[in-house]
């Protein structure tokens, strides 16, 4: 089933989106029916979920953070992930630089964009964000420990597609405005999920992170 669903995503996917396999909650076989169809990519949400399916998983799999990430987990994450996405607030942002130069790594990040509608999600308003990566673009960004390398956003778990449409026109348009302002390795727009990801493509994503579409329902 698994390897039929990843089919059928990618026959309708354009080739230049990457797709993530958001694998949260599901266990390694189900991960490893992934790999065996082909899919590398995959993502997780909880730290301690993440840190006890790595070592489980072949090692040519690039793992991505999702979720909501505390300070004091950093070291349960960062040394396995090769993207984290959900960057939500300055803190983190800082805390993860800090890891990075006392790991000597440099890490890839996304900053996530507060999107939708429910107060309860995570993420920065745009002008914090765009505030971020004008400081970023003043300093190089080839010689700091992490490297903005674009935008996240979760839109409004709604029926209302319209919305959903207004909500990723809306990171598309300040994904845009800071590719254009010059910013350097700044190419990535994830958006995108089981219910609306073909919209998203529609609004330039170039990375959907699918979940549900692939593996089913998650078992809680
Ligand atoms: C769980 C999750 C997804 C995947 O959701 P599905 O609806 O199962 O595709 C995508 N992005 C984030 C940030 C998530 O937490």
């Amino acid at each position: 089933m698994i390897e039929k669903n990843l089919q059928i995503i990618r026959k309708k996917l354009p080739p230049e989106v990457s797709l993530v396999a958001v694998s949260k909650f599901h266990p390694v076989e189900r991960l490893m029916e992934a790999y065996a169809a082909g899919q590398r990519i995959f993502a997780e949400s909880r730290p301690q979920e993440l840190a006890a399916k790595v070592p489980q998983m072949p090692s040519d799999v690039q793992w991505h953070f999702i979720g909501h990430l505390q300070t004091n987990k950093l070291k349960m994450v960062l040394p396995y992930v090769s993207l984290v996405q959900s960057v939500d607030s300055f803190h983190l942002l800082d805390a993860i630089a800090k890891w990075a130069r006392a790991n000597g790594r440099v890490l890839d990040v996304l900053l996530e964009l507060h999107l939708g509608a429910e107060q309860t999600k995570q993420g920065f308003t745009e002008e914090e964000i765009l505030s971020i990566c004008q400081s970023h673009c003043h300093s190089e960004q080839s010689e700091e420990s992490i490297r903005i390398r674009g935008l996240m956003g979760m839109a409004s778990n709604t029926e209302d597609m319209a919305q959903v449409e207004r909500e990723f026109a809306r990171i598309e348009a300040l994904y845009n405005k800071i590719k254009a302002s010059g910013m350097e390795g700044f190419d990535i727009l994830s958006i995108g999920m089981s219910g609306d990801w073909p919209i998203a493509v529609r609004h330039g994503a170039t990375m959907v992170r699918i979940g549900t579409d692939i593996f089913g329902p998650r078992e809680y």
